[in-house]
């Protein structure tokens, strides 16, 4: 499928600091949109339905699949996760940049319908600061966590599948990367003929 915007897709083990990333990512930049997942986990302490995510019942998600409302799903530590139709589909007509925070076996299944989406994995610094992220997050009971912990080996083997790699090490260095990275692909031709296309008239480039 094709269209004129960009479409990341950020994915990372649970407690790397892929949300709060994201979130600072949006907040810098108004041409960003993240899209809203829909999960079958429970909400946590702060989280609000149709903000964080759209949260629903198994029988719901079920119905969902069946219908082909979404894109893509899968099952992440023992949830069901997805991103809808509706979450997207509009606003890459439109040309806008789309965020997805979604597991590596979404990611993959979004670059085989979106080949130019751009793939970026994020890197906890090591398997002790997941740890203590985790726990100092305080949103999980311990076996979430030791669960989430256990499935952060096979993630980060995923890494290599992805276009880009960032490490959340220093939270404002992993910012800039990242910032860098949508700025890179806004300055690629195919975007820049769309968005300088007065330049372009006046130089008689097509
Ligand atoms: P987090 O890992 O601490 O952010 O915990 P979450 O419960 O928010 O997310 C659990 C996993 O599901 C993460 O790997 C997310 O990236 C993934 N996820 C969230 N939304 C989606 C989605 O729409 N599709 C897919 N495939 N995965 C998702
Ligand atoms: P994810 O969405 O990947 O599960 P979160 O964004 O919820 O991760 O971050 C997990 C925890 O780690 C949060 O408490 C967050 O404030 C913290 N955190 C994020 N980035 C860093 C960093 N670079 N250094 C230290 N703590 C961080
Ligand atoms: P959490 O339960 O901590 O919010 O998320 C756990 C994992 O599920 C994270 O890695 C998150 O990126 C992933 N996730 C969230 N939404 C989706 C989604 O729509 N699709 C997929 N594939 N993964 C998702």
């Amino acid at each position: 499928m094709d269209y004129p915007g960009n479409l990341f897709v950020v994915s990372a083990p649970s407690g790397t600091g892929k949300s709060s990333l994201v979130k600072a990512l949006l907040e810098l930049d108004s041409r960003l949109q993240v899209s809203v997942s829909h999960t079958t986990r429970k909400p946590r302490g702060q989280e609000q339905h149709g903000r964080e995510y759209w949260f629903v019942s198994k029988d719901e998600f079920n119905a969902m699949v069946e219908h082909g409302d979404f894109f893509e799903h899968a099952e992440v530590h023992g949830n069901c996760y997805g991103t809808s139709r509706k979450a997207i589909e509009e606003r890459i007509q439109h040309g806008e940049d789309v965020v997805l925070e979604i597991d590596w076996q979404g990611a993959l299944q979004i670059k085989q319908i979106f080949p130019t989406a751009i793939l970026i994995f994020i890197l906890p610094p090591s398997y002790e600061e997941l740890l203590q992220r985790l726990n100092r997050r305080g949103e999980d009971p311990q076996d979430v966590i030791d669960l989430r912990m256990a499935n952060a080996r096979i993630e980060v083997a995923q890494a290599q599948h992805f276009d880009f790699v960032v490490v959340n090490a220093l939270f404002e260095s992993a910012l800039f990367d990242l910032k860098a990275i949508v700025h890179a692909q806004r300055l690629k031709y195919a975007a820049q003929r769309r968005n300088k296309s007065v330049v372009f008239r006046a130089l008689d480039l097509v």
